[in-house]
């Protein structure tokens, strides 16, 4: 998820859920404790004690569905995938192998999420259709937390919706509204292996959500009302003639044929 749009094109409202959204993380690190490196720490929320029993997430996925080491390669330094290709919309597998290749992996996405000066990334908008994402709401490295979730799903999210200006590092330069709820309850496992289960709100809700859609193959602009896709369609448009141009292939879809604004979100694959 891009970062600059999200600071200087707030609607008024959100201003002040926008500023609170700061000092949470600062005053309050324990909501959000999943360290980078080292050992998963005591979180409040998190409960090792029934944890597949309240989840919405099906049945336990067979071994074919789990990410091979080839799945799992990649090439640094990473680089951002931009729409249309296809890899944004390809099935993401979930992760069984929690090894230095993961723990590297996620690094260079944190250091790729940086330069591009992002605040969230997911490892298929580098290349690598699996169930990972990594974020930090500050958007700086070395301020913040930094937050890797392997196989997250959503079991529960708040009727509370907001409207919120959104960016996407597979969309540069292009932002609109798209309305999500404030909170969400989520299962996941750290890069470690270990599971968690936390509730995240504000902006630590919002990007994870939108993250959460990429590991989906969900894109920001599905959620977007006609009026807001109007808004930025051609900009859509150029980056799939710019698709065509580079690759000398058809663009893989077009927002000609977009279909209109799907539910808030999405439990899970
Ligand atoms: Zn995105």
């Amino acid at each position: 998820m891009a970062a600059t749009r999200l600071r200087l094109h707030l609607c008024p409202r959100l201003r002040a859920f926008a500023s609170s959204c700061r000092p949470l993380f600062a005053t309050h690190p324990r909501t959000l404790p999943l360290p980078r490196t080292g050992p998963a720490i005591p979180l409040a929320a998190r409960t090792r004690r029934g944890f597949g029993s309240s989840l919405a997430a099906g049945p336990p996925a067979e071994d074919d569905d789990f990410a091979t080491a080839a799945d799992l390669q990649f090439e640094p330094p990473l680089k951002v995938v931009k729409y249309p290709d296809p890899v944004l919309r390809a099935p993401n597998k979930r992760i069984n192998t929690f090894d230095n290749n993961l723990r590297t992996l996620a690094d260079e996405m944190f250091d790729v999420m940086y330069k591009t000066d992002g605040i969230g990334l997911s490892a298929p908008q580098v290349g690598v259709n699996v169930q990972l994402m990594v974020f930090n709401p500050a958007g700086v490295e070395g301020e913040g937390e930094e937050i890797i979730l392997v196989n997250p799903v959503v079991y529960k999210f708040s009727k509370r919706l907001l409207v919120y200006e959104e960016g996407c590092l597979s969309f540069p330069g292009i932002h609109g509204n798209v309305l999500r709820p404030d909170t969400v309850k989520i299962a996941a496992q750290d890069v470690t292996g270990a599971k968690i289960k936390v509730r995240l709100s504000a902006l630590a809700a919002r990007v994870f959500q939108h993250e959460f859609d990429h590991l989906q193959g969900v894109l920001f602009f599905d959620r977007m009302t006609v009026d807001v896709v109007d808004s930025i369609r051609e900009e859509l448009k150029k980056l799939e003639d710019k698709y065509e141009e580079t690759t000398g292939q058809a663009s893989p879809e077009t927002i000609e044929n977009y279909r209109g604004t799907k539910d808030v979100i999405s439990f899970s694959r």
